[in-house]
């Protein structure tokens, strides 16, 4: 059975144009920073942003633990969504590796507004408070459902970091996904982020591999707390043009995978099953089902039909689009989940 597989767009494998352009990278050792492709890969993503260096890391958690190490000192507080992925899905990373505290906002779909990040700024000169030095956004939110800030929203959240000389993170995981569905430049983040993760193994596709931006001093330092975490990767060269490839590749797709993300939010509006679905700006779907099944039920009703979902909490399912969920795949899903409806839809 062909296995169509939604539950996250990290399942992706290489195509046959990437293992190519792998095989045939030009390497060397990279913590001699002799790797020519390493280099390449930093190089092009930080003049993507408008920033002026990268430096290569092996998952998007590295890349964001780095950063708050970078940004932080012990007794200080990062501002950031309760549903963001530094807070929720990193181990509890910064109080190990940064000994600093977080302050939660309770924001909408992940999002926080320049008015939350202000009122959750500590005040400087009182020590019954921690310092606060950063603020971390997520683009998309993937708790969210995918959902994404524009320019001029992070642009006033800027605003208020530099106001409260705060640095600015971002987790940007998906971000060029939220580039596409928001029709923003990249070069545009440059102005605004102090450091940006920017994810390769996502949804565009690349094996390995995120590229943490930010200024040449930042990417300095960076690069020794990379080192010191155990990231220092010798011939990472044929990981890094793989992420090259995706990039030149892989990004214009991506309306694609938001268009299939939006036909499955259609299809699942018209059973019987679902109770809600957040709804869909690129390429991330979690809904609610009602009493008719339980998540775990539901995620079993699928596997059966050869489709993998991700449970996402109680009632709770995730679906993610990404390069390797095909046209003939997103048919038969949509036709399973008309199937697992017990009053199939009639059309007049
Ligand atoms: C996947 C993801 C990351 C990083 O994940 P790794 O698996 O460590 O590469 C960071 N932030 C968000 C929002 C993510 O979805």
């Amino acid at each position: 059975m062909q296995i169509t597989d939604l539950r996250s767009d990290t399942v992706t494998k290489p195509t046959p144009g990437m293992l190519q352009a792998m095989f045939s990278a030009e390497v060397g050792d990279d913590v001699y920073g002799e790797d020519a492709s390493v280099n390449a890969l930093e190089s092009k993503t930080a003049a993507l942003f408008g920033m002026e260096a990268g430096l290569f890391c092996p998952s998007g958690t590295m890349t964001n633990q780095i950063a708050i190490k970078v940004h932080t000192q012990p007794l200080t507080e990062v501002i950031c969504d309760i549903t963001a992925h530094i807070y929720q899905y990193e181990g509890g990373g910064i109080a190990f590796n940064s000994a600093a505290s977080m302050a939660l906002v309770h924001g909408t779909r992940g999002k926080m507004t320049p008015q939350q990040v202000e009122a959750h700024i500590r005040p400087p000169d009182n020590i019954h408070f921690p310092e606060t030095k950063l603020v971390a956004l997520e683009n998309t939110c993937n708790k969210g459902g995918g959902t994404y800030y524009s320019i001029e929203e992070i642009a006033a959240i800027s605003r208020v970091c530099r106001r409260h000389q705060l640095a600015l993170h971002l987790d940007g995981a998906r971000v060029f996904n939220a580039l596409a569905a928001s029709g923003d430049s990249a070069q545009d983040y440059g102005r605004y982020f102090d450091s940006i993760s920017v994810c390769l193994s996502k949804g565009l596709g690349a094996p390995v591999g995120s590229v943490l931006l930010g200024s040449s001093g930042f990417v300095n330092r960076a690069r020794r707390v990379r080192k010191v975490l155990g990231g220092g990767m010798r011939q990472a060269g044929y990981l890094a043009a793989a992420c090259i490839y995706a990039l030149d590749h892989h990004v214009e797709r991506l309306q694609e995978d938001h268009r299939k993300a939006k036909e499955l939010e259609a299809a699942l509006l018209q059973t019987d099953y679902v109770e809600s679905v957040l709804p869909v700006e690129t390429n991330i779907v979690i809904f609610r089902l009602n009493a008719v099944y339980s998540d775990k039920a539901f995620v079993d009703a699928l596997a059966s039909k050869g489709i993998r979902a991700a449970s996402f909490g109680p009632q709770m399912v995730r679906f993610v689009t990404h390069l390797d969920v095909t046209e003939q795949m997103l048919q038969h899903t949509l036709q399973v989940l008309q199937a697992l409806s017990r009053t199939p839809v009639t059309t007049a």
